[in-house]
Parts: C-alpha cells; sequence; structure tokens
C-alpha cells in the first residue's frame, strides 16, 4: 500500500496508457489522475456518454488529448481485440500501461440461486474478456520502455466469502492470471503485471453490494489514487508478479 506516495506532477508525461471502463467510479478517478499527470489516456468503456464527460474534465484541466474506446466485453470478439490492437497501433504504436479496472459485480446471493448465464456474464467481464485483450495488446506494451500492467482485484480474490459467487472466481482467476503472465514476462524487463485491490471505495459498484452502509465510512476514488499512480508509474519500474493494495485494511 502507497497510500502517503507523492507522485512528481510530471509522473507520467509522454506515456500512453490504457484504462478500462473509465466512465464511471475507480477507473473515471484513474483516466483523470493519470491524464494530470501528464498521461495520454485512452478511456475504454461501454457507456460512451459517460467516456465524453471524462474526455471532457480532462480537456478542461489542461491534460494531454485523450481518446475514447468503446467496447463492451460481453459481446466483445477476439476480432474486435485484433482490430483494437491495429487501431492503437497506428495511432501510439505502442502501449506504457494498462489499467483492467472494469468489472462487473453480478450478484451477492447463496451459490445454489447463483444463475449459471449470469456467472458466465461475470466471468466474461471480469476475466475471459481482459485475458484476450490482454493477448491482443501485449506486443504493444512489448514496444514500450517501460510499461504496467494492472489488474484490478479485490479481497475476495485473495480469500473466497460467501454469496460472492462469480464475482469471487473471477478476481481469484485475476490473480492467478497474473502470476502466469508475470512468470512468462520475467525475461521481458520493460513490462511488469501486477495486481491492485482498491479496498473498500464508495463508487455505484460498491453501494451495490452494500446498501445499508454509511458511505461517510469509506474511501473515494481519489483517495486511493496514490497508489494507482505509483504503480503505473517509473517509481515502480521491475516490480511485477505482486499482489497490492491501494489502501490499508479497514480496521
Ligand atoms: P463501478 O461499477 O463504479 O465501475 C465499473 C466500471 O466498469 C464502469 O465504468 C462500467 O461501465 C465498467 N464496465 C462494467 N461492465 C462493463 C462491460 N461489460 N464492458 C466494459 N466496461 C464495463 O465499479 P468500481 O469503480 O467500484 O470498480 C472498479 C474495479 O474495482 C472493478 O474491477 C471492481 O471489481 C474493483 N473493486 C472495487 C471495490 C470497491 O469497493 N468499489 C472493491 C474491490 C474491487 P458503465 O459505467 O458503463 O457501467
Amino acid at each position: 500500500c502507497k497510500i502517503d506516495y507523492q507522485a512528481p506532477a510530471d509522473l507520467l508525461a509522454n506515456r500512453i496508457i490504457l484504462v478500462t471502463g473509465a466512465g464511471d467510479g475507480i477507473g473515471r478517478a484513474a483516466a483523470l489522475a493519470y491524464a494530470r499527470h501528464g498521461a495520454t489516456v485512452i478511456l475504454l468503456g461501454r457507456t460512451i456518454a459517460k467516456l465524453e464527460k471524462v474526455y471532457d474534465e480532462i480537456e478542461a484541466a489542461g491534460g494531454p488529448q485523450p481518446a475514447i474506446f468503446p467496447l463492451n466485453f460481453e459481446g466483445a470478439t477476439l476480432k474486435d481485440y485484433q482490430d483494437m490492437a491495429q487501431t492503437l497501433n497506428t495511432e501510439f504504436g505502442r502501449l506504457d500501461g494498462i489499467l483492467h479496472n472494469a468489472g462487473l459485480l453480478g450478484r451477492i446471493t447463496p451459490f445454489e440461486q447463483y444463475n449459471p448465464e449470469l456467472w458466465a456474464q461475470v466471468m466474461q467481464v471480469n476475466i475471459n474478456g481482459p485475458i484476450w485483450m490482454t493477448q491482443a495488446l501485449l506486443p504493444l506494451t512489448e514496444a514500450s520502455e517501460d510499461a504496467s500492467i494492472i489488474f484490478t482485484s479485490s479481497s475476495v480474490g485473495r480469500k473466497g466469502r460467501a454469496y460472492w459467487g462469480a464475482y469471487s472466481v473471477s478476481k481469484f482467476a485475476t490473480e492467478g492470471f497474473m502470476e502466469v503472465l508475470a512468470d512468462e514476462l520475467d525475461n521481458q524487463p520493460n513490462v511488469r503485471v501486477n495486481t491492485l485491490n482498491p479496498g473498500a471505495t464508495l463508487t455505484q459498484m460498491r453501494r451495490t453490494a452494500y446498501p445499508g452502509e454509511d458511505p461517510e465510512t469509506l474511501r473515494t476514488p481519489e483517495d486511493i489514487m496514490p497508489t494507482y499512480l505509483w504503480l503505473m508509474g517509473p517509481d515502480s519500474t521491475g516490480i511485477s508478479g505482486e499482489k497490492w493494495d491501494a489502501q490499508p485494511p479497514r480496521s
């Protein structure tokens, strides 16, 4: 946890960074923070109106001109990811960072009642889609001098919890995939891969999961950005295959 990390203003200058689920919640805050620290941010998500708002906010703040990439992990095919890689290659020629942040909660429900279609949908959005997108984009990260790939985990991806079903399983899979990829890229010192658990954070997803909770007790997406910046920028170069937390555990 690097909650006290003070990112220099130019931390991400000249870096091209893709953020998935950039229209809302933690992804929106990360896109704004990365742009504020100099990155050209590619805003990926399924709701274009939300991405356009983030785009406008970055422009209004004087950040580098971002790009919008509409994509829904539910329906996306291998060809979509390959086309995406081609477009980004033509536009930018490389990727210096990927924040895999888009996520779907599914339902908090006893496993005996878990709907298999919903289970498949959560696995598609949280892990299968991001895996094939990563496969298509790896050559672009390898073209970078110093690329950071961050997968978003959860505390239920490190210890299983009753009723969290597909969401918990998808986050365990995320941790596993990160380890496999980090080990494979061990001889590729310019690409690192880690997981980051944001911890309890005030977003729509958290409100859905814990409807009765007092929002005042939660950190905001902005509060947890120091670790998001540290793990994306050059101060964490060389660190790979590790599981990070964006905030200390709540007492
Ligand atoms: P939000 O629900 O606020 O945001 C999720 C983002 O993912 C939205 O921008 C959403 O798009 C996007 N998304 C969802 N489904 C798809 C899809 N099919 N295709 C493309 N984009 C999609 O959640 P958070 O900001 O809270 O969560 C961000 C990440 O952090 C997730 O991976 C989550 O699992 C993880 N996390 C969050 C915690 C918390 O306390 N908030 C705790 C632990 C982990 P749209 O806006 O269009 O719906």
